[in-house]
């Protein structure tokens, strides 16, 4: 069977006859949320019968659910080869925000991050990407609140190692009988694949960029994030500055505050000359800790200290509130983590 999730309307038009089906089956199945083409009676029969034989529109099904005491809620998603794909839906006041997974585990072995010790599993397909939106969408908003979300691509693996899949998934995102959803609505953060941010600088689709720095220098770098041995610091920052902006538009740097290792005034001064003459804004996570990390989170003040050095170098810098800590849920933590619990009840 045929993942519908997977693919772009323009490569429906390939086996469904004619085009303006392929409108009608994203509208069924994006809008208006029908995963049974029995239910789609604007088809005819003989059409719907043959779709049901060659393509699968259901959901992935909710493994398990994990609801944090501030109203993050961790999701893990069972895909077809049993392999789990990890969301989290973020309440907030004013937005509610959908953090997605674009690989199971992660190649690139940050020290200071869960999901690296696993190493890469896998890639998820473009489908595998986009039903996270889906599922955590329906399970959490009305339908009147369907379109109050943003999504980060902030889970598991880092997307533009899976490049290809990501920009299908961008596009099926965005497609007006998709989710239409613009994409001043999604970030994608990066822990500084380069040649790949050139590429997405260039491509008809641009989603808001994060940089996941953690580290003002290569020396700092190279030890926390080993990418920065194959493309050093100045290189990254240069691509940034390549890279094009709407109006107001910024870009994200992350930099976690690591105790000992990343917090010092000395790091705020170097964080802030390397962000010089760039259109960004800066969100300080402090260090969300876990046994099998080496590292501890500093205290506020240090935290509140490196945060009034950058903004006294007039950058704007947030501290990023710690959400679903209690549940594996918080930035850094993604890692299968319960997956094998049986559901309670
Ligand atoms: N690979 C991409 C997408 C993952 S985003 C990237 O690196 O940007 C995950 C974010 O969580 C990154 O900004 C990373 O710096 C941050 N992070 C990783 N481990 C963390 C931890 N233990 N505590 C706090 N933040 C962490």
């Amino acid at each position: 069977m045929k993942f519908f999730f997977d693919y772009e309307r323009g490569e429906l038009t390939e086996t469904v006859h004619p085009a303006f089906r392929s409108i009608q089956l994203f509208n069924s199945v994006y809008h208006r949320w029908l995963d049974d083409f029995a239910s789609m009676t604007d088809l005819p029969t003989s059409l719907r019968s043959s779709l049901a034989e060659e393509w699968n529109i259901k959901l992935p099904p909710i493994h398990r659910r994990f609801d944090s005491v501030d109203g993050t809620r961790r999701y893990l998603i069972r895909l077809q080869d049993g392999e789990m794909a990890e969301a989290v839906f973020i309440p907030e006041e004013n937005r509610n925000t959908v953090c997605i997974s674009s690989q199971i585990g992660c190649a690139l072995a940050c020290t200071f991050c869960m999901t690296g010790q696993l190493g890469l599993v896998r890639h998820l397909t473009a489908g595998e990407i986009v039903t996270q939106a889906m599922i955590t969408q329906r399970d959490n908003l009305s339908w009147e609140q369907r379109d109050s979300f943003n999504i980060v691509m902030m889970g598991m693996g880092e997307p533009l190692h899976n490049y290809d899949n990501v920009m299908k998934a961008l596009r099926i995102l965005h497609d007006e009988h998709g989710l239409n959803m613009s994409m001043s609505r999604i970030t994608l953060s990066t822990a500084g694949l380069l040649p790949a941010i050139d590429r997405l600088a260039g491509e008809p689709l641009i989603p808001n960029l994060a940089i996941s720095l953690t580290g003002a220098t290569n020396e700092k770098r190279n030890e926390l994030m080993p990418i920065n041995r194959k493309y050093p610091i100045e290189q990254l920052i240069d691509s940034v500055r390549r890279f094009p902006l709407k109006h107001r538009q910024r870009v994200t740097f992350e930099y976690v505050l690591l105790k000992g290792v990343t917090d010092s005034v000395d790091d705020a001064h170097h964080l802030a000359r390397v962000l010089e003459g760039l259109r960004a804004k800066v969100n300080l996570i402090p260090l969300n800790e876990a046994d099998e990390l080496g590292y501890s989170r500093p205290s506020d003040s240090v935290v509140e200290r490196f945060q009034q050095i950058l903004i006294d170098h007039h950058i704007s810098a947030f501290i990023r509130k710690n959400r679903g800590n209690d549940i594996s849920a918080a930035c850094g933590q993604l890692k299968k983590k319960w997956a094998d619990v049986p559901l309670a009840g």
